[in-house]
């Protein structure tokens, strides 16, 4: 009996093949009988059936419907198949924050004595469970810096199971050849996962690239207007049915459905914020490179980026964060945060409004020294999410902030 997810029938709309600002607002929705234009919250643990019969029928898999909530509810399957649509993915299982969609992508599909490597350029705690938790159960890592393609190929070892990066990376915006990495996995019948949060799904698709599973946290701009946290895992059919499902369902890293709900409305204006966010982040990006205070200006989406022309070959847009060297140390580092008025002091990404955070002290002070020196994470280094606001405001900010 194949166990389905046990969700709402497929609707049989044609949103794969609309525009991503369409998919966003249009895709995924499942209206009740009242017609509602929003789409509804169905806030409820579980379900209730007509019949003994229905019920025995649903819980072997016969029936399409819903059971319980950390299996599957109607408001987080909305969530679920509009990234499908946006993401051109087969499937995909929502989860409670990004961290719950990266550690269930990558346990679900490991045991004991298998090796997985990573670039270790990572989110904090994404690297934490590669590099601390992964090994308390038996599997083997390896990180390795996954800018140069030669070193994904000089890790794999027979036991290599899972690829596992980000890209562009958190903080230092270094980006990986997403094509060229699957090329490797490919040959030797592994698993690349990519973490495709700096990217958004707008501006890079890992799967028509060559990967197998995209994660998010949908805490970042998909919600981008601080409200709640999320996640998604999305892979083909195949790969959700036989490695995440039960992994899923057994261990309940389930998305509630009012953070769906929130999550549904973050969608519809994804596309718009995104686009204007990247435009504020360029001119900011392209304001700091003038600036004779700055040391270094890293941006996907300027010529002076250190992998421009993979940037080139794989992004259709620039990001919306930007990542910059103040000279003078950690003292000039605090003394500009201290002194900005409108970008907040916060170490979240993708939100509305501008935040900026020290890396170093904040986000990456669990890392070794020697780890964050090789990351290129000094001292002086900060990381600005650009936000809304009117980028001349942002830039007269920022620059009464350096003088
Ligand atoms: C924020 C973030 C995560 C973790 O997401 P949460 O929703 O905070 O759990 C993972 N990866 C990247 C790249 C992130 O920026």
């Amino acid at each position: 009996m194949t166990d389905t997810k046990n969700s709402a029938p497929a609707k049989d709309d044609n949103s794969k093949n609309w525009r991503p600002a369409t998919q966003m607002i249009h895709a995924g929705i499942n209206r009740s009988q009242f017609g509602e234009t929003s789409e509804a919250l169905y806030l409820t643990q579980g379900f209730v059936y007509p019949s003994a019969e229905v019920a025995e029928a649903r819980f072997m898999g016969e029936e399409e419907g819903f059971i319980y909530s950390r299996y599957a509810n109607p408001t987080v399957d909305m969530f679920e198949k509009r990234m499908c649509a946006l993401e051109g993915a087969e499937d995909a299982r929502a989860t409670a924050s990004g961290m719950a969609a990266v550690s269930s992508a990558l346990l679900c599909q490991v045991k004991a004595g298998d090796h997985v490597v990573a670039a270790r350029a990572l989110f904090g705690s994404c690297r934490w469970v590669v590099e601390t938790l992964m090994p308390q159960y038996g599997v083997e890592t390896t990180l390795i810096d996954g800018t140069d393609l030669a070193n994904w190929q000089e890790a794999v070892r027979p036991n290599t199971k899972v690829f596992f990066l980000e890209s562009p990376t958190n903080p230092t915006l270094e980006v990986i050849d997403i094509a060229g990495v699957a090329e490797i996995a490919n040959a030797i019948g592994a698993t690349v996962v990519v973490d495709n949060v700096f990217a958004t799904p707008l501006f890079q698709k890992p799967l028509e690239l060559g990967a197998h599973v995209v994660v998010y946290s949908a805490t970042k701009h998909i919600d981008g207007q601080g409200r709640c946290l999320g996640g998604v895992v999305l892979s083909s059919k195949e790969w959700i049915d036989e490695k995440l499902h039960n992994f899923f369902r057994h261990t309940g890293p389930s998305l509630s459905p009012f953070n769906a709900w929130t999550l549904l409305k973050g969608l519809e204006t994804l596309p718009v914020r995104v686009k204007q966010q990247t435009e504020n982040a360029a001119k900011v990006a392209d304001y700091l490179a003038g600036h004779k205070a700055i040391a270094r200006v890293i941006y996907p989406g300027r010529a002076d980026h250190p992998q421009a022309d993979v940037v080139a070959k794989q992004m259709s847009g620039g990001s919306t964060l930007v990542a910059f060297d103040i000279s003078g140390g950690r003292q000039a580092s605090f003394a500009f945060l201290n002194k900005l008025r409108i970008v907040a002091i916060s170490n979240n990404l993708g939100d509305a409004k501008s935040l900026i955070t020290h890396p170093a002290t904040t986000t990456h002070k669990n890392l070794a020294e020697e780890a964050r020196a090789e990351l290129g994470i000094s001292d002086e280094m900060l990381r600005l999410s650009v936000g809304l606001e009117d980028v001349d405001d942002l830039i007269e900010d920022l620059d009464r902030a350096l003088a």
